[in-house]
């Protein structure tokens, strides 16, 4: 590098954005780097589809509520912007399936809906016999040598058969992508599985090597969950985030309209008619708005094309005695096949007890899912009472609620169907040739879990301080 600092610009400031200013001013306050950087966002606040809401003594989540602590870089992410002390496990429980108008155990054992456990598979009420049957021909079926991608549904159905897949894997996967089974892409989201299958054919007998012993022995549950979140809520991550980036300069309330080649480098130019220069930038927009941005946008029409999901949630409060919740359960996902407008519904007092005040219950439910999403355009009474409706079937609820939350969330959900991380492979390599230092990092490309957009934020980081250095 130069003596004159190189500037680096991030579009976006979810948790993407956010974690690639924080990582990259690390890198150059560490490192002395002759460089600097701007954070833009379009909004008036940071954290994109993370957003909690403190009301009554309650902490709701409007969008993400956790994430998976196995993936250490959002753990990692916690800690270094000192919230070490803050992070809290989820309360284990039983997890459920409605299926038929009943609440089902999920089998203990299942591994994303894979039986890893015999005897839970063979005596829940959530299969046939003919369905059971079918899934053990997973035992015995030859492994299929694909090499391409193919759909998390034709894979499943393949190994299992329809009946796991339409009452367990599919509602388990829906909670994550909103997508829909038969077209989401294997190798873009679980290629874990396909591995598996290649390595051991049957995928029963591949997930249960995998576990650790301890799972195999049939050792008493764990106490902690596997997933985390912070105990202020997941908006106070966000604000101790951009407490750090004091050596960043932040643009909030700003959007970029337009990016062009200018030189070695680029011209931004902003909403509020600003240009901004800059040596590298890293998008981490959604794809759409993304492609927006580039001035031959027509040449990236898998960015325009690619579908995305609308959901909401809504939160609901009550008194904790006015809901009747199954033993200990947690919350529940729901197959496709039966009438219900919620997709799934989390008993939150129960996970993350630290989120209500003594006494009281909250319940988050979820509507909107691919190929159903025209409730999430409905106004919010509509929506707060088709939940209530279908909650009443399946839980008794005394009493109304004592207030609602409704987060919508348009288009919010992108869906990795068959061959994205081939197109994605070849957006980004166009994108390398055609604009050198530019980089795309977030939900829309290589994962949607909060880990796995820190994941990227870091990566991108790490590829504009590279490309510094040329
Ligand atoms: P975003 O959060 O969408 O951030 C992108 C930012 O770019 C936004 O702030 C936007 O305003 C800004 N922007 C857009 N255009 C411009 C522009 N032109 N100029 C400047 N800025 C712009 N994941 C989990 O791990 N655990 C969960 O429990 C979980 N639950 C979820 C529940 C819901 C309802 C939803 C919607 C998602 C959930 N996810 C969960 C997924 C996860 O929350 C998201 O994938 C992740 O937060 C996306 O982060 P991001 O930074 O990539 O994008």
């Amino acid at each position: 590098m130069t003596d004159k600092k190189k500037k680096v610009v991030i579009i976006g400031g979810g948790i993407t954005g956010l974690s690639a200013a924080f990582y990259l001013q690390k890198e150059i306050q560490e490192n002395n780097l002759q460089a600097e950087s701007i954070l833009i966002e379009a909004s008036p606040r940071l954290g994109g589809k993370i957003q909690t809401v403190h009301k009554d003594g309650f902490i709701i989540e409007r969008g993400p509520d956790s994430f998976l602590e196995r993936k250490t870089s959002a753990p990692q992410f916690v800690k270094d912007v000192g919230l070490a002390s803050e992070l809290v496990n989820n309360a284990t429980g039983r997890s459920y399936v409605l299926v038929g108008d009943r609440l089902h155990p999920i089998p203990a054992g299942a591994v994303m809906g894979i039986p890893t456990q015999i005897l839970p598979f063979v005596t829940t009420g959530l299969f046939s016999i003919l369905g059971k049957a079918r899934a053990a021909g997973d035992f015995i079926l030859p492994a299929k040598k694909e090499t391409g991608d193919q759909s998390l549904g034709h894979f499943f159905r393949r190994r299992l058969g329809n009946e796991v897949v339409e009452n367990l894997i599919e509602p388990l996967l829906s909670g994550i992508y909103a997508g829909d089974i038969d077209k989401l892409s294997l190798m873009s989201t679980f290629p874990q599985f396909h591995k598996v299958e290649q390595d051991h054919r049957s995928l029963i007998l591949g997930m249960k090597k995998g576990l650790p012993a301890s799972n195999q022995k049939h050792e008493p549950a764990r106490k902690k969950g596997i997933f985390q979140t912070v105990k202020g809520g997941l908006q106070s991550l966000v604000d101790a985030a951009e407490s750090k980036l004091d050596e960043t300069k932040i643009l909030k309330g700003v959007k970029v309209e337009s990016i062009v080649k200018k030189n070695a480098g680029y011209i931004l130019r902003l909403s509020n008619g600003d240009l901004i220069e800059a040596d590298s930038v890293i998008i981490t927009t959604p794809h759409q708005q993304a492609a927006n941005m580039l001035p031959d946008k027509e040449n990236y029409q898998y960015m325009q094309e690619m579908p995305s999901t609308s959901v909401a949630t809504v939160a609901m409060a009550f008194p904790e005695e006015a809901v009747d919740i199954e033993g200990n359960g947690t919350g529940f996902v729901i197959s496709r096949n039966g009438d219900y407008t919620i997709t799934a519904c989390t008993w939150t007092h129960r996970k993350w007890p630290h989120t209500v005040p003594a006494g009281k219950a909250l319940i988050r439910a979820y509507v909107g899912k691919a190929g159903d999403q025209a409730i999430v355009e409905q106004p919010d009474h509509e929506i707060i009472s088709a939940v209530l409706e279908d909650l009443n079937k399946i839980m008794k609820i005394d009493k109304k609620p004592e207030f609602t939350v409704v987060s919508r969330w348009k288009e919010a959900m992108p869906q990795y169907n068959v061959g994205h991380q081939e197109e994605i492979l070849e957006v980004k390599t166009k994108m390398m040739n055609s604009y050198p230092g530019m980089f795309l990092a977030g939900a829309s490309y290589s994962g949607v879990g909060i880990p796995d957009c820190i994941d990227q934020g870091i990566m991108a980081a790490a590829n504009a301080l590279e490309y510094l250095k040329k």
